[in-house]
């Protein structure tokens, strides 16, 4: 296994158990520990980098197909296709074991679970004020032409 000793590394390589779910060549899918809710599970890869951009452009694709296949598991179980599916990608937006995972938590009706949109609770509520189009251009222009900065 490549990169830093994490505690998901750990896992990886057997030293402390886990709910495994499903697993692929470089990635591994395991029960969360702290469920939100039944069948909340961890699709992480074995390359410990605290961040997504840190992962190959094949690392990238085999762990979203990870997700993918567990999704399927975890639909025909829990009857739903419905998800959340979230990554903490740095300490700073919560991140608490920096090595990359995704939760991926099946949703049903009145789960009691809500939407990344509660993330920012003091935020304008979507359709209660009328969207800064000057204000969101000028960013989406500066973004653009960092892309092209950046090689993009
Ligand atoms: P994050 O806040 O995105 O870094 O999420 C870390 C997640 O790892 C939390 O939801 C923890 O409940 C979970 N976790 C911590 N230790 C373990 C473990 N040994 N097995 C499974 N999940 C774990």
């Amino acid at each position: 296994m490549a990169g830093e000793t994490t505690l998901f590394s750990k896992i990886i390589d057997g030293e402390i158990p886990c709910c495994e779910v499903a697993k692929g060549a470089s990635w591994l899918a395991f029960l969360d520990i702290n469920p939100r809710r039944p069948g909340h599970t961890l699709v992480v890869p074995h390359e410990a980098k605290m961040h997504l951009a840190e992962l190959s452009p094949r690392q990238l694709s085999e762990l979203w197909q990870g997700v993918v296949e567990t999704q399927g598991i975890l639909s025909s179980h829990f009857k739903t296709d419905d998800f959340s599916i979230g990554i903490h990608d740095g300490p700073i937006s919560g991140q608490e074991v920096p090595h990359v995972h995704i939760h991926l938590i099946p949703r049903s009706q009145g789960d009691g679970g809500l939407s990344l949109l509660a993330c920012w609770p003091d935020a304008p509520h979507p359709g209660t004020t009328e969207p800064d189009f000057i204000a969101l251009n000028e960013l989406a222009s500066a973004l653009r032409e960092m892309g092209e900065e950046n090689g993009g």
